[in-house]
């Protein structure tokens, strides 16, 4: 068995420095010389998971094939290492204390008293060391939620510090991100944060082999020299991160300052060749100079927040790229929406995505746009909840059931045309307990979603506890809406189309948690194909 090398991801001085996107290109970037790495958050909260959080608390739930609710930063590790992760890639403090408290009940602490340290502690190296110790991974990046110094994050610093300590020099690292701000009045960048919060993590007893520093401009050698000196670490291993473009920049500007270098010579790795970064080069090219644009809205409750929805957004990117197109999303909220706006907010986009979402606030509006969508033919696409608004429209306006709804939006509907599944209506507990993950789903030959996906059966993520009611099922096939992708275990519905429409889909699973820059998902592509084709086709017209 190889051992795995651990590198710690911590963050100073403010929270949103992007340390996700940080351990993501690191990781792409080992990956992109051949090396097997895996990616895990360690999230300081006392929430089991992010489950249960609002969208507006923590930005959109991530979920893994193995049922996991996790944080988004999972997505950014998925969408640059083209590699699955899993429940064991995010732990929070909740979990931690959940997992200890569930074995001292058991007795497993043989009468002694249970502490932080080094009970909780040993909880956390024990899940931090975890996923090096499958013979999978070269490396694991393990990211730190917070920032150094928060009372609620020292556990962790101090179960790094004794990973470090126990697994001796050349096994593992730290990076600390942090920020050197720009005073606009002295016209100078500033390092004394970054010193403050190196000197809080050696009071914790770590020092930190790597500085990468954000910044809103390249950072001068003799401000490096002054940081090296402060911090206690090599001038070489003083990392600029200045601002972006795209996060999706991120990768080739660690490799520009050789951060993959500094951390393979710190683990004692030679390094023999360079990353092969051509397919990451190529889709960069193709986001950059785009032939084409397209309008697309994102008709949503969370809109304000665009991280509630960071995955879609994402997925739109990786197909845009894919067709050498700028998809610019219109973020709109559906509680603006109803049947007297809807021609004005509506009428010049070039295709319409109905997000995913929970409760029946803005329910209408999303199933009024669909109304206008179907009626106007202009590309549609429903996720989750989007999926449920398109069948309880089609069942109301195409197929006769006025009023049908979903139970979610009214539990007394006379055509509950969406509702619970008899499994869900005895589960009490909120936390974990949707139909959650990675499931089969088949899909008939000659439908719109066999072209989209060009084979019949396919395994797509699951977070929701309504359902299409196949009790409608004939009803609304009469009418005319195609049941194009059944779950063959349970033959619950999980896509449907129209046939009389350009480009009308809508899936009760979240295909935009599976699309990844190399592997863009074929719903976000070919939806994105087919608002360019009726952009085209309005000019012409
Ligand atoms: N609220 C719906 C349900 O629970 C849809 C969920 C979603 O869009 N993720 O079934």
């Amino acid at each position: 068995m190889t051992q795995a090398k651990y590198i710690f991801v911590t963050g100073g001085v403010t929270s949103s420095l992007g340390k996700g996107i940080i351990a993501a290109s690191l990781a792409r970037l080992l990956q992109a010389r051949g090396f097997r790495v895996t990616i895990q958050k360690f999230d300081p909260y006392i929430n089991i998971d992010p489950g249960t959080l609002n969208p507006y608390e923590h930005g959109e739930c991530y979920v893994t094939d193995d049922g996991a609710e996790t944080d988004l930063d999972l997505g950014h590790y998925e969408r640059f290492l083209n590699v699955p992760t899993s429940q064991a890639n995010n732990i929070t403090t909740g979990r931690i204390y959940f997992n200890v408290i569930t074995k001292e009940r058991k007795g497993e602490y043989l009468g002694k008293t249970v502490q932080v340290i080094p009970h909780i502690t040993d909880e956390i190296k024990r899940n931090m060391l975890l996923l090096g110790q499958s013979d999978q991974y070269d490396f694991v990046i393990t990211e730190l939620g917070g920032t150094v110094g928060d009372i609620e994050s020292l556990p962790f610093i101090e179960a790094v510090r004794q990973i470090k300590w126990e697994l001796g020099p050349g096994n593992s690292l730290v990076i600390h991100l942090t920020l050197i701000p720009y005073l606009a009045a002295a016209k100078e960048l500033k390092t004394k944060p970054t010193q403050h919060s190196v000197k809080e993590l050696l009071e914790a007893g770590i020092q930190p082999d790597i500085l990468v520093c954000r910044s809103d401009r390249s950072i001068p050698t003799e401000i490096r020299k002054k940081l090296a000196l402060f911090c206690n670490v090599n001038i070489n291993s003083v990392i600029e991160a200045v601002d972006a473009e795209t996060i999706y920049d991120v990768p080739l500007l660690m490799r520009k300052e050789k951060l993959d270098e500094r951390v393979l010579s710190k683990l004692k790795i030679p390094v023999k060749n360079e990353p092969d970064l051509d397919g990451w080069k190529d889709f960069l090219g193709k986001l950059k100079n785009p032939d084409e644009e397209v309008n697309i809205a994102l008709v949503g409750k969370y809109v304000s927040l665009p991280d509630a929805y960071k995955s879609i957004a994402e997925a739109f990117v990786h197909a845009g790229a894919q067709n050498h197109c700028k998809v610019k999303v219109k973020w709109i909220s559906s509680e603006d929406i109803n049947a007297t706006s809807v021609h004005d907010i509506l009428s010049n986009l070039d295709g319409v995505l109905v997000a995913p979402g929970f409760g029946e606030r803005g329910m209408e509006g999303k199933i009024e746009a669909i109304k206008y969508v179907r009626e106007n033919k202009i590309p549609f696409f429903g996720i989750c909840l989007g999926m449920q608004c398109c069948v309880i429209e089609f069942a109301r306006h195409v197929a006769g059931l006025n009023d049908a709804s979903s139970t979610e939006l009214n539990p007394n509907t006379k055509y509950p045309v969406i509702d619970m599944m008899e499994e869900q209506k005895k589960i009490t507990s909120k936390g974990g307990t949707m139909r959650l993950g990675a499931y089969t789903c088949k899909i008939k030959k000659g439908t719109k979603a066999h072209h989209v996906y060009g084979e019949t059966t396919i395994q797509e993520r699951h977070r929701h506890r309504y359902e299409f009611n196949n009790k409608y099922l004939e009803k609304l096939e009469e009418a005319g809406l195609k049941a194009s992708g059944i779950n063959p275990d349970s033959g619950l519905v999980e896509i449907v189309e129209l046939k009389d429409h350009p480009w009308f889909i809508g899936v009760q699973y979240h295909p935009e948690l599976k699309s990844t820059v190399m592997n863009p998902h074929p719903l976000f592509v070919k939806f994105v194909e087919a608002a360019i084709k009726y952009k085209k086709d309005l000019v012409r017209q």
